[in-house]
């Protein structure tokens, strides 16, 4: 007989949301890790407000803000002339708790989710066992997962939630299409606690600032500054990451006479790609496994955190008895925000930065200008770039 349980592939942001709403529900849930311990890399910074609102119903706001950066302002910038458009998340007050953006670590979130689950005893944390293949008949599940010395271990379910990633081998299990393409460039992230706010006038906490030989993001964080940097992928890896690549790329950026100080640095590859189904019989796929784009609007975690809680549910619904073809509106749902919204805006983000046609660039300035200018517009614009607009739309989606 399979257990009565969610089986959730991935202890990342994604799938800890959904084991928790699942276990706020009754349901037993088996979270399976492939590290030994939750990941602690250096990822999402930027958690929007609607998160911030769907997150508190686990009790877990008020320690994500003691430990990050409230952000009521962001603005684009132009490197030779300076600020182009400031936009003030204040003027949402009436349509979220949250009307900012903060900056806080996700991994700080994940232990946060983590502690809680830890105090309820129907839910399994499996680490150090990885994905690999998975099986269903009418009524079950089984994910056939690997340990470090490479022995299967079979772990039965009822459903099975594939959140363990981009490369989830869930998907690829279930011979699930992930199409879509890769960013020519690399994007290299550095980290930095040298104080950008004190020399470069009017700096807002989350800027992107446009260039057309070399644009960049600076992220302002509790403790230090991030810097993204898009980077020639042809470039040997020995020679971009070495200390005197980076500190004359830092000192490209902003010149000074002593050298920077890097706390850390990690260069990736970035693909813009949705999966071709979410939902295959009785397994789910959600967050980086369904859905990948470029980190420029800060949608990946956001939106994949928004999937869990549709998701969880659609499903507590299906445990308690209704059809299974409920699931289906979860994929309808989600899937066409991953491709309306999450990939044109974070598309559309990365055109305006790195246009080069100088009547162009001219064109996109003035519409963020006006934009800004606009009460309207302004409100608008920012009910779109801080995802509650897309939240509302998914109502329409039958
Ligand atoms: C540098 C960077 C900056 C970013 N900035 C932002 C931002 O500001 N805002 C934002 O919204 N998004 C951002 N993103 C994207 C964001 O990090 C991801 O969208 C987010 O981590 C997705 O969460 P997830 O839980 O779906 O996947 P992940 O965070 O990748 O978690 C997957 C989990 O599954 C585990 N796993 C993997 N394979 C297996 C397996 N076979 N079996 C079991 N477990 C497995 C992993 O160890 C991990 O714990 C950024 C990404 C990067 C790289």
């Amino acid at each position: 007989m399979p257990e009565s349980r969610v089986i959730v592939a991935g202890a990342g942001p994604v799938g800890l949301v959904a084991a928790a709403a699942l276990a706020d529900a009754g349901i037993p849930v088996t979270v399976v890790e492939a590290e030994a311990d939750l990941p602690d890399g250096l990822r999402a910074s930027t958690f929007h407000s609607p998160t911030l609102d769907m997150l508190e119903r686990f009790g877990v706001v008020g320690s994500l803000i003691e430990q990050g950066l409230v952000c009521p302002t962001w603005q684009f910038r132009d490197r030779e002339k300076g600020v182009i458009a400031t936009f003030d998340l204040s003027v949402l007050s009436a349509d979220t708790n949250h009307p900012y953006r903060l900056q806080c670590e996700q991994w700080r979130l994940t232990r946060l989710l983590r502690d809680r689950l830890a105090t309820n005893p129907a839910v399994r944390f499996l680490y150090g066992l990885r994905a690999d293949s998975v099986r269903q008949d009418a009524d079950s599940v089984t994910l056939t997962a690997m340990d470090d010395q490479d022995v299967a271990h079979l772990i039965r379910g009822r459903f099975l939630i594939g959140a363990d990633g981009a490369r989830s081998a869930v998907r690829k299990s279930l011979g699930i299409g992930f199409e879509g393409m890769t960013i020519p460039e690399l994007y290299l992230t550095l980290s930095t606690p040298f104080q950008y706010q004190e020399v470069i006038p009017d700096l807002a906490n989350i800027a992107y600032i446009s260039d057309p030989q070399e644009w960049f993001v600076l992220l302002r964080t509790r403790s230090l500054w991030r810097l993204l940097l898009p980077t020639d992928a042809n470039e040997p890896e020995d020679l971009m990451m070495s200390e005197a690549r980076i500190e004359q790329r830092m000192q490209q950026v902003l010149p000074k006479s002593t050298p920077y100080e890097i706390r850390h640095r990690t260069a990736y590859r970035v693909h813009e790609r949705v999966a071709e189904r979410y939902v295959q019989g009785r397994v789910f796929l959600a967050g980086d496994a369904a859905h990948v784009n470029n980190p420029l609007g800060g949608m990946g975690m956001n939106g994949g955190i928004h999937d869990a809680l549709n998701l969880a549910e659609k499903l507590t619904a299906v445990w308690q008895g209704a059809p299974l073809e409920t699931m289906r509106r979860y994929e309808r749902q989600r899937r066409q925000v991953a491709l309306d919204v999450v990939q044109q805006q974070a598309l559309r983000n990365r055109q305006i930065l790195n246009q080069r046609d100088p009547a162009v660039r001219e064109a996109h300035h003035d519409e963020l200008r006006a934009i800004a200018a606009d009460p309207e517009r302004h409100r608008a614009f920012l009910l779109r770039s801080s995802m509650i607009q897309s939240l509302r739309d998914l109502e329409a989606v039958a």
